[in-house]
């Protein structure tokens, strides 16, 4: 381990990242509109694989893929008071067809509730049509006002993941959002990041929500970075865009509904969470190369180390893995340095000795680690290696997310902490608005809500919140957010 450096990375991570996306070849930053970026192939391929698990998950538990337009008319987003509040402010308007201007102008969609939900009120009629549930992958459009950072604050979200659900009862909603609890697990687990879930407090719940959950993950500069929102309306939505059904009795009964959220901002988290100064380490799961091999020829050697490497590919690839054999004319040295910066996991290293012994070295890139292993053994020596490869990004990541949460008493104590080692706070609070808002001008920080689930989020007994004196009903958490 003694070889990996994180200096970089965490004292300059801003840099790290912004230079990384290019060189490894993510996004390109230089479109010029702020805020929005293209994709690479690389960074494109990367992000497939992401979705291509969420789409598995989302067949696996009963929901169906759906695609809407991208513009809104300004008649139906106005339905529902707390959503345009909280929108209207970052929403790009379509006001002319042509020279003309619109009688009903357009918006760009922020968020899809307002362009789905007068369909939904046409589709679901009955209690035999619930629970119903569909899901879209595309690309929503806020006009954002604080700093732009490339996959994490943009102006073009072009990989917005959003599931909506509609049910007989809040009780089948609560079980929706359970559900999505697990499929957020599951996912996270695939990408090996350790997350935090909080119950958002109600000044900074999603405009029209009855309540909303949000799970965060730890940057390297000890900054949190919202990666998935789960939301239940209640009965919110469906009564302004009038989404009723029949119950077996006959009568008519608004649905209770569910959101789901992510973004490309999961694959900023992976880059964040496992990287190094030599750059990108992606998890095995979704590295789209997953073994690189680099033949290492040398003058006089009379023995084949392209055909080697070839061959060691072919059965690889027969089982299962990605491979890439690396026969460019640059030297090894240039080559190693290429594949780590692209975050490759796994490297198989073969000169003229290693055809003649009949080996390989493989150079792990989470460890920057090397062992040598005979040419029989290598199929089974990657896969053993790329799942070790994997629990150690997850075990690393959940170390350095836990060492960031720290439970403080008093509001000198969290200030010691920001200023120290940053990360997550966890305060005693009586739980009004009044108090938590004072605490977040107090730390220059945001709450991030109470833990969840509920059983978690009682403060223990005698516990006294910091700004009024009162006994304390929750433990809040506070952070320095993205
Ligand atoms: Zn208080």
């Amino acid at each position: 381990m003694g070889k990996v450096k994180r200096e970089k990375w965490s004292n300059e991570f801003s840099e790290w990242y912004n230079e990384l996306l290019e060189t490894a070849g993510i996004i390109d930053k230089r479109y010029p509109v702020k805020g929005m970026n293209v994709w690479l192939p690389y960074g494109l391929r990367i992000m497939r694989n992401i979705e291509a698990f969420i789409r598995a998950e989302m067949e696996r538990t009963g929901h169906d893929e759906v695609l809407f337009p991208a513009l809104i008319p300004e008649t139906e987003f106005q339905k529902e008071a707390e959503h345009i509040k909280g929108f209207e402010g970052e929403v790009y308007w379509v006001t002319h067809a042509g020279l003309d201007p619109l009688d009903v102008r357009l918006i760009l969609r922020p968020t899809s509730e307002t362009a789905m939900y007068s369909m939904f009120s046409l589709w679901i009629r009955s209690h035999a049509d619930l629970p119903f549930k569909v899901y879209q992958i595309v690309n929503v459009y806020r006009y954002e006002t604080k700093h732009t950072r490339p996959l994490i604050r943009v102006r073009e979200i072009s990989r917005f993941f959003e599931a909506h659900t509609a049910h007989i009862d809040f009780k089948d909603a609560e079980r929706q959002i359970r559900e999505d609890l697990e499929i957020f697990d599951r996912l996270a687990k695939f990408l090996a990041l350790p997350y935090i879930i909080s119950k958002r407090p109600d000044w900074d719940k999603f405009p029209g929500a009855f309540y909303s959950l949000g799970a965060e993950i730890m940057m390297p500069d000890g900054r949190t970075l919202q990666i998935g929102t789960m939301h239940n309306y209640r009965q919110n939505f469906a009564k302004a865009y009038n989404i009723q059904y029949e119950t077996e009795t006959g009568e008519h009964e608004y649905v209770h509904q569910t959101t789901f959220g992510m973004s490309e901002r999961l694959l900023a988290a992976v880059i964040a969470v496992h990287g190094d100064d030599n750059g990108m380490v992606l998890p095995p799961t979704i590295a789209p190369i997953q073994v690189v091999i680099v033949p290492i020829p040398k003058k006089d050697a009379n023995v084949d180390v392209f055909a080697y490497a070839r061959e060691i590919a072919k059965d690889l690839r027969k089982a299962g893995f990605r491979v890439h054999v690396d026969e460019r004319d640059i030297r090894p040295g240039r080559k190693y340095y290429d594949w780590e910066l692209k975050g490759v996991p796994l490297r198989i290293e073969v000169g003229p000795r290693d055809v003649e012994g009949r080996k390989a070295v493989l150079a792990r890139r989470d460890t920057l680690e090397k062992k040598t292993v005979g040419r029989d053994s290598i199929v089974e020596e990657v896969k053993k290696t790329l799942d070790e490869i994997h629990e150690n990004l997850y075990n690393r990541a959940r170390e350095f997310l836990e060492s960031h949460i720290k439970r403080v008493d008093t509001i000198e104590e969290a200030k010691a902490v920001f200023e120290d080692r940053k990360g997550i706070v966890e305060i005693p609070w009586c739980g009004s608005e009044e108090c938590g808002l004072k605490m977040e001008e107090e730390l220059d920080a945001k709450m991030l809500g109470t833990p969840y689930p509920e059983e978690k989020a009682k403060a223990p007994e005698g516990k006294k919140c910091p700004v009024c004196g009162r006994e304390a009903k929750f433990i809040a958490r506070f952070a320095r957010t993205y």
